[in-house]
């Protein structure tokens, strides 16, 4: 006797999904012509056929714990070259961006950052507290003298608050990946896995450090230089603001403005650059129509990283040439982009390094990701 299997579609996930990038997966009719295409996918079970009828029937669970979508690099060649033009790539960045949603710490968050609508609830909170903070420890009046951000407001108030906002920042993405890791684990463990996840963590960095399966791409081969500038960017952006915080400011007691022949400011001055130049790629990308569709999600990270970059540049010029009149309100939204970056970090587009990470450390464990060339790197 056959065994029959009643699916119950999550009828509000298929809603969300939709308003996430997803709007075109019901257009599918399951030719396999997009796992065929792609260069990323195992031939055991491969993706994103599978993804496209689970999305199709609300399947969110498995959805939503399938480490084969961080397998996918959205290079939309199966989306090229699908008949029904249902954009497989897209509907798989739909559902990493609901990762974010779902698994979030707390929950109420991930919604706020889902959608356009909470914007104003969601850039209000940091506008107000740093008007707050201001008028209680620092001052609006640029006073006679050189022209110093520390006399706007002060450096133990903006410490205390960024601080704060990291370490909350790590402990809400720690709990949303473990939550990622735990559902993985329950819906697509069935099979084992291999080893622990350390060793497997360390080999499947080199991988991800390289980009190399962006190299993969048939259609959008630049989207690894956009990609590239954008990662590099921040990684060496966080380097210099911790080097200048640990070791110059505490450690070795020299307090800014620093040189600009200073080694770590040049490396913050070229990370602005790798993420100017990243973003430009990008956004030249959504808007020539190589990548066509772009959510909420996509477009927040590009306008944040604009605005971290050119209002970070803009300070250290606006000091050096003396413009008065604009540098605080410049600091201003200077100190607003990088609270966005720290207090949200957790649910925006800037979490999927590290649950991008997390579902290549499982699918090496599920032995997922050995394709043809085995661990791209
Ligand atoms: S997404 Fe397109 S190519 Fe893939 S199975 Fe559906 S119709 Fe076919
Ligand atoms: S977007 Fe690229 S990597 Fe992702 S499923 Fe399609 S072909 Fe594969």
């Amino acid at each position: 006797m056959s065994e029959h299997h009643i699916v119950e579609p999550d009828l509000k996930f298929i809603k969300d999904m939709k308003r996430a990038g997803g709007d075109s997966m019901k257009k599918c009719f399951q030719c396999a012509t997009c796992s065929v295409v792609c260069n990323l996918t195992p031939d055991d079970s491969p993706f994103p056929r599978k993804e496209m009828i689970w999305a199709q029937w609300g399947q969110k669970d498995r959805l939503l714990s399938d480490p084969d979508v961080w397998l996918c690099h959205q290079c939309n060649d199966c989306s090229e070259k699908c008949p029904r033009g249902a954009r497989p790539g897209d509907v798989l960045g739909a559902v990493r961006n609901m990762s974010f949603q779902h698994f979030a710490f707390p929950r109420f968050m991930g919604t706020w950052l889902s959608r356009p609508a909470y914007l104003p609830l969601v850039l209000g909170i940091p506008f107000a507290l740093l008007w707050i903070l201001i008028g209680m420890y620092g001052n609006w009046t640029v006073p006679e003298g050189e022209l110093k951000y520390s006399n706007f407001l002060s450096v133990a108030a903006i410490e205390g608050i960024y601080i704060t906002l990291f370490f909350l920042a790590v402990i809400a993405l720690a709990v949303g990946v473990n939550r990622f890791w735990k559902s993985m684990v329950h819906y697509h463990g069935e099979k084992g896995l291999m080893g622990a996840p350390v060793p497997n963590l360390l080999s499947v960095l080199p991988g991800i450090l390289a980009h190399g399966r962006f190299k993969e791409c048939g259609e959008n081969k630049d989207r690894y230089w956009g990609h590239l500038g954008i990662f590099y960017g921040f990684l060496g952006a966080a380097t210099t603001t911790g080097i200048f915080t640990v070791v110059y400011y505490y450690g070795l007691g020299i307090h800014s403005p620093y040189p600009m022949s200073n080694p770590v400011k040049m490396l913050g001055n070229i990370s602005a650059l790798a993420l100017l130049v990243g973003a430009l790629i990008v956004t030249f990308k959504r808007f020539s129509g190589d990548d066509k569709k772009s959510s909420y999600y996509d477009w927040s990270l590009i306008v944040l990283v604009f605005g971290l970059g050119l209002t970070g540049w803009a300070s250290q010029f606006i000091r050096l040439a003396d413009m008065r009149s604009i540098a605080y309100p410049n600091y201003f939204l200077h100190l607003l982009f990088v609270f966005y970056f720290f207090a949200y970090l957790p649910y925006s587009k800037m979490a999927h390094l590290a649950y991008r990470t997390v579902g290549m450390v499982f699918a090496r464990q599920a032995q997922r990701d050995l394709v043809a060339k085995e661990d791209i790197a």
